[in-house]
């Protein structure tokens, strides 16, 4: 196992819909593993296969919400189910919402407070994860990257251009950028 560079935003793997997998192989196993080391070595709660420049449609994720449950897996050619998103502005605190992508960042973005997750584990088998609050966000934000959207993508004004003018300011949006989680400082 081995953590994984993470590309940034303007990598054109993370901007159009990422390949369904055929087979769960020992390719498939390797990428989940090394995105698990990843995602733990950022730190995250989630990570798509596009952001460790992977094209196919596989996330991990990892959450331990306010009931001191962990909810830890792997979702493979998954599909949501997403209920309609609360009306009205986001709160700047309560609908932070960050990407490894965009490091450093945080914009609010209202998302659903409920999303059904079906998707296939490593060992093949179906699952379903009906989740509510944060989880939800999580998998809203990791699905979307499936289909090559980043969230600052959805955000609203005023948090549109703020994003827009933080991600001109560290240069990014064009392709070829990436850093390494638990060697590259990236705060600041
Ligand atoms: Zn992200």
């Amino acid at each position: 196992m081995a953590a994984l560079r993470i590309v940034i935003t303007g990598e054109p793997v993370l901007h159009r819909r990422a390949a369904e997998v055929v087979e769960i192989d020992d390719e498939v196993r390797t990428l989940v593993a090394d995105m698990v080391e990843t995602m733990q070595a950022a730190p995250g709660v989630g990570l798509a296969a596009p952001q460790v420049g992977v094209d196919a449609r596989v996330f991990v994720f990892d959450y331990t919400d306010s009931d001191d449950v962990q909810w830890r897996g792997v979702a493979i050619n998954p599909e949501l189910l997403v209920s309609p998103p609360p009306v009205g502005e986001p709160d700047v605190d309560l609908d932070a919402e960050g990407c490894l992508s965009v490091p450093c960042e945080r914009f609010a973005l209202s998302r659903s407070d409920r999303a059904l997750l079906r998707a296939t584990n490593l060992e093949g088998e179906h699952f379903e994860i009906d989740a509510h609050g944060w989880l939800a966000r999580i998998f809203q934000h990791e699905f979307d990257h499936l289909e090559g959207v980043l969230y600052v993508d959805r955000l609203q004004h005023p948090h549109s251009k703020a994003a827009a003018k933080a991600i001109r300011k560290r240069s990014w949006g064009s392709p070829g950028q990436s850093w390494m989680p638990g060697e590259d400082d990236l705060e600041g």
